[in-house]
């Protein structure tokens, strides 16, 4: 490494030629590798004006970026390069740890394994150990019972069913004080006070379907759940076990629940859960039939404390289309609305999404006000393309530039939020003419309101 006078010369050397790129290149090495990461993040977007999308000065600008903790604007920056199937391995080990850092795990673990894999030597020791789940302590449940001769002991999980830790709670959902109360009430105070709901004869254990508009929160509200219990989270998209060729389906299955009893505490979440029902007009309609049944089976356990301490999540975004014997008690008798936010809990949304980015004084209800009928998942689209735009107009200027309140407005102007529109007209027609049972009684003020 330079010393202080090497360093000074090596500055006012690329002061003088400002379009020698190698030159730049070097300082903003050297800059990053002594921890001046501002002034080294100044000259890698200065190198990639001259050379833009080259790796290693993407790579060189998303490590001064992480190593300030601006995770998003790493990714903004490694983004484009990722998005083609043969980008170089190690800007895949960059993204990896600016995800874990957000606390996308999974996605971290995705991205940190697809590059290993292609290129071993970007293997990064403590990386990989901070990415595999933490040791689950010592369980007061019982062990799960020994599984049946079928399917298969051990059979693989089906792909993507991952053991995470979530690295949030409740407090980073915004909004939805109804929700995560019932939540509370129906998940995990049994899990978290067991001897008192023995003492009503009441179990912990069982389930919860949430259902709503798409993007409205429902996968983070269960992460969300998972990490306010310390407990594992797997979380499994039924259209993936569905997919797997006939026949294994079932296996996948009991191999998931499996999983999920022997790392309980857990969440096991189950998303598009719609899927099973979607499909039984379709000719596969007598293994469809099989796999619900087995689903169910599993939802009961083979014996009483089979699904102690494993909290089944599901998630549609057509309640309409789950299966009745689904909502049988002790199923997943309890059906949750997660609704789209409301102008308070939009701001609020707003506000977490922003947190870890550099903002200038913010005006989250103005942004409320004028992002109507957008859920969460829109809300992040948001700002994401408010922190691209301000990440290259960062780069033009070459200094960092303060997200606005204007910039946000500028995004939203951007979205156009059809899905809660949609979604409650569909809803509209099934509790206005297929509510018999009254189960869709709790969305009638929804359906009632103009989208
Ligand atoms: P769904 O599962 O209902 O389709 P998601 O849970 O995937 O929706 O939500 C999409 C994204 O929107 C989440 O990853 C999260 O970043 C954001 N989001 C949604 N609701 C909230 C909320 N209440 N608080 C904070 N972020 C939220």
């Amino acid at each position: 490494m330079l010393d202080d006078a090497g360093l000074r010369a090596l500055r006012e050397a690329a002061r003088l030629s400002p379009e020698n790129l190698p030159l730049r290149q070097h300082l903003a090495g050297q800059l990053l590798a002594m921890g001046y990461l501002a002034e080294a993040e100044a000259e890698y977007r200065a190198a990639l004006v001259l050379a833009p999308k080259n790796a290693d000065i993407t790579a060189g600008l998303a490590e001064a970026f992480v190593r300030q903790s601006a995770y998003g604007a790493a990714l903004a920056a490694l983004e484009p390069l990722l998005a083609s199937p043969g980008y170089p391995p190690k800007l895949g080990v960059l993204a990896a740890r600016a995800l874990l850092a957000e606390g996308d795990t999974a996605r971290a673990a995705h991205r940190y394994h697809d590059a290993v894999s292609r290129d071993p030597s970007v293997g990064d020791a403590d990386l990989a150990a901070r990415l595999s789940a933490p040791p689950v302590p010592a369980s007061p449940y019982p062990a799960p019972a020994p599984a049946p001769a079928y399917p298969a002991a051990g059979s693989p999980p089906p792909d993507g069913a991952e053991v995470e830790r979530a690295g949030f709670s409740f407090a980073d959902v915004a909004g939805m004080e109804a929700v995560k109360e019932a939540l509370r009430i129906k998940l995990l105070l049994p899990l978290q006070q067991p001897e008192l709901f023995a003492a009503y004869g009441k179990r912990a254990g069982g389930g919860v379907l949430l259902y709503g508009p798409p993007g409205a929160g429902k996968t983070h509200l269960a992460r969300a759940a998972a990490g306010e219990l310390g407990a594992a989270f797997v979380n499994v998209g039924l259209a993936d076990i569905l997919d797997m060729y006939i026949g294994s389906s079932e296996r996948n299955l009991r191999a998931t629940f499996e999983m999920a009893r022997r790392n309980r505490p857990c969440v096991l979440f189950f998303d598009e859960v719609d899927a099973l029902a979607a499909r039984r007009s379709d000719m596969r309609q007598a293994h469809t039939r099989q796999l619900v049944n087995q689903f169910l089976a599993e939802l009961d356990g083979v014996d009483q404390k089979a699904n102690e301490g494993v909290l089944v999540l599901a998630a549609t975004n057509a309640p309409w289309y789950v299966d009745v014997a689904f909502r049988r008690p002790g199923r997943l008798d309890q059906p949750v609305f997660v609704p789209p936010p409301d102008a308070a809990a939009r701001a609020a949304i707003l506000r977490i999404l922003c947190r870890d980015k550099p903002l200038a004084e913010m005006d989250f209800d103005a942004v409320a006000r004028a992002t109507e009928h957008c859920v969460g998942a829109d809300l992040k689209g948001v700002v994401d393309r408010a922190v691209e735009a301000k990440l290259q107009q960062s780069i033009r200027a070459g200094r960092p530039i303060p997200l606005s309140t204007p910039d946000l407005l500028a995004a939203a102007q951007t979205v156009r939020p059809t899905a809660v529109r949609e979604w409650m007209s569909t809803a509209r027609n099934y509790v206005m003419h297929a509510n018999d049972s009254g189960a869709w009684d709790e969305l009638m003020p929804w359906v009632k309101r103009k989208w």
